[in-house]
């Protein structure tokens, strides 16, 4: 009989572990977002403080994890859209490589 290799393809929770995990290592937090009247809002907040010359700066970016390839519902679509207009920082992530380098690049 062959010897049959299963590949299992690579879900949204499987990336969001592993930026979340990369993310902890980097001193961030990231706890779930969840606000159950109101669809479309991110995955999770990432927060840290940011060290300075004048104490700490808060940082927080609202993620939204995405299953390699998928895009964001018109609803979710719309709400990063309204926060986006806020000034507020919303990621799109559909690889753990591409949260990576997001993260190299605001945790200075
Ligand atoms: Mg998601």
């Amino acid at each position: 009989m062959p010897i049959v290799k299963k590949t299992r393809t690579v879900r949204e929770s499987d990336i969001e572990k592993k930026v979340c995990k990369h993310a902890q290592s980097l001193g961030w937090i990231t706890p779930k977002f969840k606000s159950p009247m109101n669809r479309g809002v991110l995955d999770r907040i990432f927060m840290r403080g940011r060290p300075g010359e004048n104490g700490v700066t808060p940082q927080l970016v609202y993620v939204e994890f995405k299953a390699p390839g998928k895009k964001p519902t018109d609803q979710q679509d719309t709400v990063h859209k309204q926060y986006r207009e806020m000034g507020f920082p919303v990621w799109v992530i559909d690889n753990a490589d591409e949260g990576y380098f997001l993260l190299a690049m605001h945790s200075d």
